[in-house]
């Protein structure tokens, strides 16, 4: 049977124009909506393995996913295993990841990283998250999408700048610290849509609910939105339609309305 998104009664109107929202309920309401928007989330970082996974997302701290994909290839071209990079010298690693900023540190994070893999874990990365916070470079938010991404382990949610700042416009949590937001949104989304839920909310908020110009016009989620800027352009479905275009197309299409 075609499963009907819901739709807000009066009384929730009005609260959510009050800024009153139950985050449970949020959180269906945004899953029913962005779920048709964007049906099978991917990470945008290339990877082949959880190791070039891990180095990837070292890598992409203040820097963008097409730049961290330009560089990995050549890195595990030169380096193909954990082994080889920890053994790699530093300046020659400098200069192949220096494009990504803030080289140095994390030319070192990553040798570092490959390092304590081969030493405390035989060179495969660890499957907890107790393990993977011990390792040099490595914070939940690397973690998790390591976890979740590569190796299908649902340990928490990976909240980013945009995941953040989506869950606190749709008002599915209050706090400011990723981990604080990161434990509210694993309270309200399903256990075994973790990944899934937190890549949905990074990629809307990477390419309709941006931090300068949210396109909310455009944006499926806008009815249930207490943060809405403007009226929702055509009905639910076109905006569905549109999200899923510019989803896709990684913000290089958008649909003219
Ligand atoms: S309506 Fe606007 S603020 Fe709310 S989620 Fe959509 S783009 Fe973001």
């Amino acid at each position: 049977m075609k499963k009907r998104l819901s739709k807000a009664r009066p009384a929730a109107r009005s609260a959510r124009r009050k800024g009153i929202v139950d985050p449970a309920k949020q959180a269906r309401l945004v899953s029913d909506r962005l779920a048709p928007a964007i049906p099978s989330p991917r990470i945008e970082l290339d990877f082949q393995t959880p190791w070039q996974l891990l180095i990837a997302t070292i890598l992409s701290a203040q820097s963008t996913d097409d730049r961290i994909n330009m560089v990995t290839p050549m890195l595990f071209r030169r380096w193909p295993t954990p082994r080889a990079l920890a053994a790699a010298s530093q300046a020659e690693v400098e200069e192949v990841v220096k494009s990504t900023g803030f080289f140095r540190n994390k030319a070192k994070a990553i040798r570092e990283c490959s390092r304590a893999l081969v030493e405390r874990h035989g060179g495969e990365v660890p499957r907890t998250m107790e393990e993977m916070v011990e390792l040099p470079g490595v914070a939940r938010k690397t973690a998790n999408v390591v976890l979740g991404n590569a190796l299908g382990i649902q340990a928490g949610m990976a909240v980013d700048t945009h995941a953040l700042r989506v869950s606190r416009r749709l008002a599915l949590t209050r706090q400011e610290d990723p981990a604080k937001v990161e434990a509210d949104l694993c309270a309200v989304f399903p256990k075994n849509e973790w990944t899934v839920s937190a890549l949905r909310l990074q990629l809307h908020g990477r390419y309709v609910c941006t931090a300068r110009k949210p396109d909310c016009a455009h944006c499926p989620l806008n009815e249930i939105c207490p943060s809405r800027e403007a009226v929702p352009v055509g009905t639910l479905q076109d905006r569905i339609r549109y999200e899923r275009v510019v989803v896709k197309s990684r913000g290089r299409e958008r649909p003219e309305s």
